[in-house]
């Protein structure tokens, strides 16, 4: 019989207890848990908030009881273990509520103590009333509370991220003004520019005020003043601006951490003594507060989410029993929610590929969710980023409708079988009028990507176009004359798709040089393309999107 103890009973903690008894019945498995709930859902909670999820009983997955009853693990809430012991191998906890200490031997040590919300000593916050953050149940609580007792009817969510957006619809959902303010250019970090416009558009039109590029310089009571010395008005403010691993006790026991506190792992969760560098192999750690590798470019990176905690918990609980699992990483696959939106992504997107100096090649398909006749039709916008030699995908992004999320989800298991983007054109996905299209939007993106192999055809982004022209390049637009005439690119000509073989006149007629195309979406692009090759044009550009995805790039939000 081995001795385990964890801490931290929320997603990774609580995974690898009862992983860890469905694998053994003859260890002893105890959980410390600082605060009173284990096993909620995180996830859930800002939906509680919004009132979408009506009982608070319903985040609440597990409890020591059940645990207790079902997996046999002994779960001591209000127990915070407060130093570890290496060389003993022994913890000390403190019971949060009498302040009473203790220690326990262990056979094993599990840290799953995750990352807690930055709260940065802003001026003037000490003086506001109503600042909050958002990680547990008692963070939701007291928000509930201050909804309750002040009825705020303007509040301010600063940051962006995944929890930032989820506040602000669900505040939003009670009534309540909401103003996010967001330091970056854009929200939701993961996608690319031009895909989050699609979100910050959807947030401004159900009446979120944002306010990007501009972050937080002060608070005047409860008011908060923007660099651009805006002031945002706030009975209620949320404090979304990421968050920090709560290794505190892993560094202070003399285990190694990287440079912004992470905890350092073997590919098995095995953790290691920061003076000699030698394993330790008793003391293991999982989720938010570890390091972890990329499973796209096998550096190292940190992933704060609850899938991978999930199976790095599930899949420590193996390795303790002598199973063996696939260690190749986490690519971060992610989705939220935007009021009608769903925003999607997996892998690296064009901010880290520049950052890691990795050459790679970008397209997108816009195409329905569902047949367009069906009730409910609404467009999806895909990414595609891949390495332009081997094809192999870096990553994908989607924002649209409903169903956005399967088709980024079909290309993260494509990235995690080692596929490439050649074999999205040939996946067999499902379709029926009220769920695809017989070309699915994501076969739409391995046609596109099969369309420039041996071809002359080639693809020019949205953010290159408008110094192409400025600097004397010819855009043909060929989409229709009344599509033209409702919004074009500044400098493009229109020759509609149907009337380019009659007016092929019309052209530049050195067909060696650069010609660029664009239309609503890149399809017809593409197809005018095709019969300018055919025409003996050699070096052709597609608009990547198109018009579409330009005018969301250029777009004016906020
Ligand atoms: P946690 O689940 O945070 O658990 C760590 C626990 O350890 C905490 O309860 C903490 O109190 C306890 N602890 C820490 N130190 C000690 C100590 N010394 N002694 C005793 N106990 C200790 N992820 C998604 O993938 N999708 C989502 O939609 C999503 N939504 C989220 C929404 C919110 C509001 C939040 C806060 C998070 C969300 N996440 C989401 C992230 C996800 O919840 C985390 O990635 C996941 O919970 C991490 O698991 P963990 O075990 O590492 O840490």
């Amino acid at each position: 019989m081995r001795k385990i103890l964890i801490v931290g009973g929320v997603a990774g903690g609580a995974t690898v207890a009862a992983r860890l008894r469905r694998l053994s019945e003859e260890d002893e498995i105890i959980i410390f848990e600082k605060d009173q709930y284990i096993s909620f859902s995180n996830c859930g909670l800002p939906y509680y908030i919004g009132g979408v999820v009506k009982d608070r009983n319903d985040l609440l997955v597990e409890t020591p009881e059940k645990m207790k009853k079902n997996y046999n693990v002994d779960v001591r809430i209000f127990s915070e273990v407060t130093s570890i012991d290496k060389k003993s191998k022994v913890v000390t906890v403190q019971k949060t509520q009498s302040g009473e200490r203790y220690q326990e031997n262990y056979d094993i040590l599990i840290l799953s103590p995750g990352a807690k919300p930055i709260r940065p000593r802003i001026p003037g916050i000490e003086g506001a009333k109503a600042v909050y953050t958002l990680r547990n149940v008692e963070d939701t609580d007291r928000i509930m509370a201050a909804i309750e007792h002040i009825k705020p009817r303007k509040a301010v969510v600063v940051g962006g991220g995944f929890i930032g957006v989820e506040m602000a619809e669900n505040l939003t959902h009670r009534g309540i003004e909401v103003a996010l303010a967001e330091k970056m250019p854009q929200v939701l970090k993961p996608l690319d520019y031009e895909m989050a416009q699609i979100v910050h558009q959807e947030l401004a039109e159900n009446g979120v005020k944002l306010y990007l590029g501009d972050g937080v310089e002060r608070f005047e009571g409860d008011n908060i003043v923007l660099e651009s010395d805006t002031i945002l008005e706030s009975e209620l403010t949320i404090l979304a601006m990421g968050v920090s691993p709560q290794s505190g006790i892993a560094k202070d026991a003399g285990l190694a951490v990287n440079d912004r506190g992470y905890i350092v792992t073997s590919k098995t969760y095995e953790t290691y003594d920061v003076t000699t560098g030698e394993m330790e192999k008793d003391i293991f750690a999982i989720g938010d507060a570890i390091e972890v590798t990329n499973f796209v470019d096998g550096e190292k990176a940190t992933i704060a989410l609850a899938g991978p905690a999930n199976r790095q918990g599930r899949t420590l609980a193996d390795h303790i029993n002598g199973l063996s699992f696939k260690a190749d990483g986490f690519q971060g696959s992610s989705v939220a929610k935007i009021f009608s939106k769903t925003a999607a992504s997996t892998g690296l997107n064009s901010a880290q590929l520049r950052e890691k100096g990795l050459p790679f090649m970008e397209v997108h398909a816009q195409r329905s969710n569902h047949v367009a006749y069906m009730p409910g039709a609404a467009p999806i916008v895909l990414k595609l980023l891949f390495d332009p030699e081997s094809k192999k995908i870096y990553g994908a992004q989607g924002v649209g409708g409903s169903g956005t999320d399967k088709r980024i989800d079909v290309i993260a298991t494509v990235m995690r079988l080692r596929g490439t983007a050649m074999d999205l054109s040939s996946l067999e996905l499902c379709y029926a009028p009220p769920y695809s299209g017989a070309k699915d939007p994501v076969n739409i993106l391995g046609y596109i990507v099969e369309n420039t192999v041996n071809s002359p055809l080639k693809y020019v982004q949205w953010y290159d176009v408008d110094k192409i022209i400025n600097g004397g390049g010819f855009l043909l637009d060929v989409r229709t004359k009344e599509e033209y005439e409702k919004g074009h690119i500044k400098g493009s000509i229109n020759l509609p798709l149907d009337e380019i073989r009659d007016n092929t006149d019309k052209l530049p007629q050195d067909k060696n040089a650069p010609l660029y195309i664009t239309c609503q979406v890149g399809q017809r692009g593409y197809v005018a393309a095709r019969i300018l090759i055919g025409e003996g044009y050699t070096n052709l550009y597609n608009l990547s999107g198109g018009y579409g995805v330009y005018r969301m790039g250029k777009a004016k939000n906020c």
